[in-house]
């Protein structure tokens, strides 16, 4: 298991920063995209200098236009829980917090925080809970998605819960999540032990397997990613493309989603600055090298992050991103007030965020196709190297987009209309005048259209 480490301890023990004419012959590759070697990435993250990095994200951003296209796809989390058994000394959620406020929600309370973020607009939501028994345990989150389904109009729910067992996994997979998530925080197995002293946390080897057992569980798709600050950001962005690349040599398909978490404040965290800080230069090459190096994968940066980079970050490979999130349990509806996982850097609404993606020149989506339509796992990575996802993919988009602008009339909505128009006019594919049609048949009532 943990030979890949191995692996990323050799190629970053070999690698230098490149030359320009190396970065060249690196960029050209990664221009194929079919990924980088570890070596290749281990020296993409070892360059330095303000000419290297723009030459690093602008290739990124070609690649993720090539396999993406212009969408950017916004999501929330919807925090369930602040209790939690372990003592991560970085996180406002663990048990040794003696001033935090603590809030569990019950079934029903999730529930009226789910309408709340789909009267908003999202039909896609991430349930994140801490560590606990009682409180998070797969029972309590497989009849919260029961309740949440059945209650709103939620189209998908994806999950960032604790690690479990294979049996534990089938059952939450049967439940309906579809992306698993969880973030191994470092990889560096020293750091690991000091910052995460007790509770099953404290387990690295059981954290570090728990993908191979939520895909031997029958998930398709797992998130990734290590928190940016704990240990050299090299180490453990390169361990995180190595993970990938395991799991999709022994499951057929790479991490669905790399997010690229940065450590923030968190009241009541006994670590609040990072031991190892990330510069925000250093944070948008990370972005930009995960593009690179695993291109199929979404690169998804939070609300942890200042506007301004995240916007930068968008140019740079990211093609996922929260927006107007909470971290605190029963967040959304402005009244409890629970201890939240970590301060935010960037506290835009929705519509604000979905308007400035419009005014970038790319296309917001809000889109579940995939997952409605079975495209996970083996199954997306195909049609994503095929080069077929692309324009089913735009046009989920703007059915999403259209569908967003008539339910939620959000703030700015004529510039996100005529950005619409404008791809709607520029798409070319056989399914134009059948996206027309679907489009028409949005405007007349219908809901959830997709391909
Ligand atoms: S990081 Fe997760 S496991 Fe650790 S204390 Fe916070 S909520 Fe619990």
């Amino acid at each position: 298991m943990e030979n890949f480490l191995r692996d990323v301890e050799d190629a970053l023990g070999n690698a230098e920063a490149p030359s320009s004419s190396e970065l060249d012959d690196i960029l050209s590759l990664a221009g194929e995209l079919k990924g980088l070697p570890l070596s290749d990435a281990a020296r993409l993250l070892m360059a330095g200098g303000e000419d290297a990095l723009r030459a690093i994200c602008d290739k990124a951003a070609e690649v993720k236009s090539a396999v993406f296209g212009p969408r950017v796809v916004l999501f929330a989390p919807l925090y369930l829980s602040n209790y939690c058994s372990n003592d991560c000394l970085y996180c406002g959620f663990r048990k040794s917090n003696a001033i935090a406020r603590r809030k569990a929600l019950s079934p029903d309370e999730a529930v009226e925080q789910a309408k709340i973020l789909s009267r908003l607009g999202f039909k896609r939501i991430i349930l994140v809970a801490g560590e606990h028994p009682r409180y998070s345990g797969v029972d309590y989150l497989i009849k919260t998605a029961k309740e949440i389904y059945s209650r709103t109009d939620v189209r998908i729910l994806h999950v960032n819960s604790a690690p479990v067992s294979v049996e534990d996994f089938r059952r939450l997979k049967s439940a309906g999540y579809g992306v698993y998530q969880c973030f191994q925080e470092t990889y560096h197995k020293d750091s690991y032990k000091v910052l995460h002293p007790t509770g099953k946390k404290s387990d690295f080897l059981y954290r570090l397997s728990v993908m191979d057992r939520a895909l031997e569980a029958g998930f398709g798709d797992v998130g990734i990613g290590p928190l940016l600050g704990l240990y050299d950001y090299r180490y453990d962005a390169l361990a995180a493309i190595a993970h990938s690349k395991r799991l999709e040599a022994k499951f057929g398909a790479c991490a669905h989603t790399i997010s690229v978490p940065r450590l923030r404040p968190a009241e009541g965290a006994e670590v609040k600055d990072a031991p190892y800080p990330v510069s925000d230069g250093d944070f948008r090459k990370i972005v930009a090298v995960y593009r690179l190096s695993v291109p199929q994968a979404g690169v998804v940066v939070s609300t942890r992050e200042p506007a301004k980079l995240r916007e930068q970050c968008l140019m740079c490979g990211a093609s996922q991103i929260s927006a107007g999130s909470s971290t605190e349990p029963g967040g959304y509806d402005g009244r409890e007030k629970s201890t939240s996982q970590f301060y935010l850097g960037d506290i835009r609404p929705l519509p604000e965020m979905a308007r400035v993606i419009a005014e970038m020149g790319l296309l917001p989506s809000l889109c579940t196709a995939c997952y409605r339509s079975g495209r996970q796992g083996s199954n997306y990575l195909r049609a994503a190297r095929s080069g077929n996802l692309d324009e089913l993919c735009t046009a989920n988009a703007l059915l999403s987009l259209k569908e967003y602008l008539l339910d939620a009339r959000p703030e700015g909505r004529e510039i996100m209309e005529a950005s619409l128009n404008r791809f709607l006019d520029e798409f070319k594919g056989p399914l134009k005048e059948d996206l027309k049609r679907r489009m028409e048949m949005i405007a007349n009532g219908e809901r959830d259209i997709h391909y």
